[in-house]
């Protein structure tokens, strides 16, 4: 059977977006699921469209959720705690690794992602998630921060981290940095001093993958807007998959801005 990975592997997987997806593997889900032709990618040569698959009900974000979960399913989670800065408990009768993600205690189990009260999260979320089980939490971080496009292959994801991410924080919080502080701290972030910006902060989205956020505030005098640079752990391709790590940022951006 063909699976999401089979189709990814066929793309460029440089999310250049001329399948009117914004990544490659949300294109390659799409099309598992029959929402997308394959042709819509102009990289995958000599294939045909298939046409929608049929009896499957998933979106593609629930199909590479379920895909993942079929992938980590057999993984020692006790084995890998220990890397990915988790722990592993026994919650309604069940060994779950347990995880701070995003300023909450989420817990993985080999049937589901979920939070304290039993509810699943989002499959977005499930996908980070897995991703981050999978990759292992090989050795340390670096302590040492670097923009995005120190990574290899990263030229055309510097847009999307900069749209969904450093615009939408810079935007949401431009005139109001005491509220940026705020909110990233409920996050269990911490104000990083001395700082080259006007506001710099660490913050953790999951344990293994801390984040910078440096902040200038807009200058109204001189016409300037607010402006956001988003940093990442020399490491953090050690800890997941580079779109993955975008994703994160992007979590952290909408959870900051819905909360405040
Ligand atoms: S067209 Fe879509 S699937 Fe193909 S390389 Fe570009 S983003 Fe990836």
């Amino acid at each position: 059977m063909t699976t999401i990975f089979d189709i990814l592997k066929k793309t460029k997987k440089d999310n250049c977006g001329k399948c009117g997806f914004p990544t490659c593997m949300a294109f390659a889900a799409a099309v598992h699921t029959g929402g997308a032709p394959i042709s819509r990618c102009p990289f995958i040569e000599g294939v045909s469209d298939e046409g929608p698959r049929r009896g499957t009900m998933d979106d593609p974000e629930t199909a590479l959720a379920k895909e993942l979960k079929e992938r980590v399913r057999d993984i020692d989670l006790k084995e890998r705690s220990e890397g990915l800065g988790g722990e592993v408990v026994e919650i309604d009768g069940e060994m779950a690794l347990k995880l701070r993600y995003l300023g909450e205690d989420i817990f993985i189990s080999p049937k589901k992602v979920f939070r304290r009260d039993g509810k699943e999260l989002e499959p977005r979320d499930q996908i980070l998630l897995y991703n981050y089980l999978f990759f292992g939490g090989k050795g340390e971080l670096s302590g040492e921060f670097v923009g995005l496009e120190s990574f290899p292959n990263s030229i055309s994801k510097v847009v999307t981290l900069k749209r969904y991410t450093e615009d939408k924080i810079a935007s949401h919080f431009s005139s109001r940095p005491d509220e940026l502080k705020k909110v990233c701290e409920r996050l269990g972030g911490k104000e990083i001093a001395p700082c080259h910006a006007d506001v710099c902060i660490f913050i953790r989205v999951l344990p293994k993958v801390p984040i910078e956020i440096h902040f200038w505030d807009e200058d109204k005098e001189d016409g300037f807007p607010a402006k956001v640079k988003v940093l990442f752990d020399k490491r953090a391709l050690d800890f997941l998959d580079i779109e993955s790590l975008i994703f994160s940022a992007e979590r952290l951006a909408e959870t900051i801005t819905e909360t405040s």
